[in-house]
């Protein structure tokens, strides 16, 4: 069992964990800035990309950033060089998930996360993999409640999770999926980061039932910007978020790319701000390894330090 949770003092920024970032942008009244990044692919174009994007978007001081991590391990060498890179510039936080994974190969991730220098994981159970979809049954981990007790059980560091504000596709309903969050808050995890979505209600919402069921930590909207109207509509799909009626429609008749563009990033924008208006402790926003569009929302929302 870890001795003394969450005294490392290395942290590169003003911030040694994501609690802390929150704690102190919340007695300023301000809301946290947070970028997400996956690890790129072999191309070294899409590394050229990623390591630009990162310069671009620390000219923001952002808070803190995450780095996503495959399902069943499978970009784990890249995911622990991009962390430890990172982590020399900023607090960040490494995705983890255990679906197909055993204790012991789980535990020493958890172990090299922590000597790349990342100071927080977001624990998720992740999904099965195309090639192996009997992963969630035959891993020994089978849940991320399971990885939130491993990571504190194992190390120091500090622990969050996911959250679903259109309710996570294999839950009956939102009360369960906000009993699980009670279940993770009371195993340890002390933030939660939320699954992309469209409209205010569906975070409100969610963070309402969190607190019926006792789970009150803190939890940041994940936001996606509406740049690339066609690959957000996509990941839209994919992930099960509604878009709003109207922003369809408005996306369909736009004449051009460049004229639908300015309609995702305006609605992106004033659902930033709306989102920090009803009380969101700050915004993650899904770079997709992108600058551009990722500034923008920050800028626009007032976000930018
Ligand atoms: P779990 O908490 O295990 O939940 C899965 C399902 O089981 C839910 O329906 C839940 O209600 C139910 N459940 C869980 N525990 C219990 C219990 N004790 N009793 C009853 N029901 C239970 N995936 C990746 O592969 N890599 C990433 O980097 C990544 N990053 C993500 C970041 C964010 C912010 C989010 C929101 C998701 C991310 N995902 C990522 C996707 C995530 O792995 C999938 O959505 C996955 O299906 C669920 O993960 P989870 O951690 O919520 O799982």
């Amino acid at each position: 069992m870890p001795v003394c949770p969450l005294l490392r003092k290395t942290s590169a920024g003003p911030f040694e964990t994501v609690t802390e970032a929150l704690g102190t942008r919340s007695g300023r009244q301000e809301p946290s800035l947070s970028f997400e990044f996956f690890p790129p692919r072999n191309q070294e174009e899409a590394a050229d990309q990623l390591w630009r994007s990162f310069d671009a978007l620390m000219e923001v001081s952002p808070d803190f950033i995450s780095v996503t991590y495959g399902a069943g391990g499978s970009n784990r060498e890249t995911s622990l060089a991009v962390v430890e890179r990172m982590a020399r510039d900023v607090m960040t936080i490494g995705h983890l998930t255990c679906v197909g994974g055993s204790r012991a190969s789980t535990a020493e991730t958890i172990s090299r996360f922590e000597d790349a220098g990342v100071h927080s994981i977001l624990a998720l159970r992740g999904d099965a993999p195309q090639d192996n979809p009997d992963a969630l049954k035959t891993g020994e981990l089978k849940s991320a409640l399971e990885l939130v007790h491993l990571v504190r059980q194992t190390s120091n560091l500090e622990v969050g999770v996911a959250a679903f504000p259109e309710v996570h596709p294999e839950s009956p309903h939102m009360e369960h999926d906000s009993m699980v969050l009670e279940m993770k808050q009371s195993a340890g995890a002390t933030y939660a980061m939320t699954q992309l979505f469209f409209t205010v209600d569906a975070y409100t919402d969610l963070v309402s039932s969190a607190k019926i069921a006792g789970a009150t930590m803190p939890i940041i909207p994940g936001l996606m910007p509406v740049g690339n109207a066609a690959k957000v509509l996509r990941m839209a799909e994919m992930s099960g978020a509604a878009i709003p009626v109207e922003l369809l429609k408005e996306l369909e008749n736009a004449g051009s790319d460049a004229e639908a563009r300015v309609i995702g990033m305006e609605y992106s924008i004033k659902l930033a701000r709306d989102l920090v208006d009803a009380g969101a402790p700050g915004l993650h926003i899904f770079s997709m390894n992108l600058s551009k569009a990722a500034l923008e929302v920050a800028r626009g929302a007032g976000l930018c330090r």
